[in-house]
């Protein structure tokens, strides 16, 4: 063991609890070191969580409204129109389940509600006028947040969604922009950072992180992290690639949990304010899934992905109990505290 690992470890976050940030350079460092430091770089990440984001942590569920047949290539997807997967294909589910859904994930403990489509932006009157008819429909039933994941967005279709009762967005930039090339050759990471800004303009509140796993290098996920530093976005949701038969990446080999421990550890370093999530592919933890919180993680989504299952929700709700960990539900107080985000930097 090396002393000056620990005090380099614990210099950067006396630094960040002071205010400061990590650099990049340090983000280098941070996500090569050994497992060995891995306890005390998780002690440390589990101070800044509780300093920035405090105690309680965010529970969030998502519905997958429409399936299938995408037109985009996203190689990790199984929803794509370009890959054959045993995905299932349906349209737009009745708006009575989805208010359904939304009641049961509110009394899972869940503050928000994220209506999923597949495909690329909102296009035509028919699929406003079916999102009108969700979020009019969640809005009159349920007080849980209303956040939405459809693709890319201009500011028109952006401003309509906020008119409409959408409160959050959702938008995957998925990798870093210089691994992109290999996940999607269908839309520009250029479109994604714009949709981001375009519903942050709109007033939304931003939800956008990436999927690790998919053979990016670890420089890679630190230009991720930079990035969405720079766009500060406030909540971050952590995905780990889980390879589906008849994808491109279904031959990627899963992180391995003391990995995927030490990723959001380093995230958390470097994105100490944020909201970091954690969704698919939590299951490659096995054992370890209690440990997310204490590696810097201030949130989690429960049920169902998209296309791949979820825990138990009752073990989800046991392992945060047994954690004595209590969820922000209280989303209505978080509304009237909330000031809308400003992008400070260009990406
Ligand atoms: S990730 Fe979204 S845009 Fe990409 S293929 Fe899947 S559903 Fe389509």
């Amino acid at each position: 063991m090396d002393n000056t690992i620990y005090q380099r470890i614990d210099g950067i976050t006396q630094r960040i609890l002071a205010g400061g940030e990590m650099t990049a350079d340090e983000g280098r460092w941070l996500i090569r070191l050994d497992h060995d430091y891995l306890p005390w770089l998780m002690a440390g990440a589990d101070r800044l969580r509780k300093t920035f984001r405090g105690d309680e942590v965010e529970i969030c569920a998502i519905s997958n409204v429409r399936s299938g047949n995408c037109s985009e290539n996203c190689s990790f997807c199984g929803q794509s129109g370009h890959h054959k997967t045993a995905a299932p294909k349906y349209n737009y589910i009745p708006a009575e389940q989805l208010v359904e859904q939304a009641h049961r994930a509110r009394e899972w403990g869940a503050s928000d509600f994220g209506v999923v489509s597949k495909g690329w932006g909102v296009r035509g009157d028919k699929e406003r006028e079916q999102l009108r008819d969700y979020f009019g429909e969640l809005k009159k039933h349920s007080d849980i947040g209303r956040c939405a994941s459809l693709g890319a967005l201009d500011q028109e279709s952006a401003d309509m969604l906020k008119a409409m009762g959408m409160e959050n967005y959702h938008h995957n930039l998925e990798t870093a922009e210089s691994f992109f090339h290999n996940v999607c050759t269908t839309h520009t990471y250029q479109e994604n950072i714009d949709t981001i800004r375009h519903a942050v303009a709109a007033g939304l509140r931003v939800c956008a992180g990436g999927i690790l796993g998919m053979g990016e290098s670890l420089d890679q996920r630190i230009e991720l992290a930079e990035t969405l530093r720079n766009l500060n976005v406030e909540s971050v949701p952590l995905n780990f690639l889980n390879p589906i038969d008849g994808t491109p990446m279904a031959d990627q080999q899963p992180m391995q949990p003391l990995e995927i421990l030490h990723m959001i550890a380093v995230f958390r370093y470097m994105l100490p304010r944020a909201e970091i999530r954690i969704a698919g592919g939590r299951h490659f933890l096995r054992d370890l899934q209690a440990m997310i919180f204490f590696a810097g993680a201030s949130g989690v989504m429960i049920g169902d992905y998209l296309t791949t299952k979820g825990r138990q929700v009752s073990d989800d709700l046991k392992m945060l109990d047994d954690l004595k960990v209590r969820a922000r539900g209280d989303t209505q107080q978080r509304r009237a505290a909330e000031t809308p985000i400003v992008i400070s930097a260009t990406a």
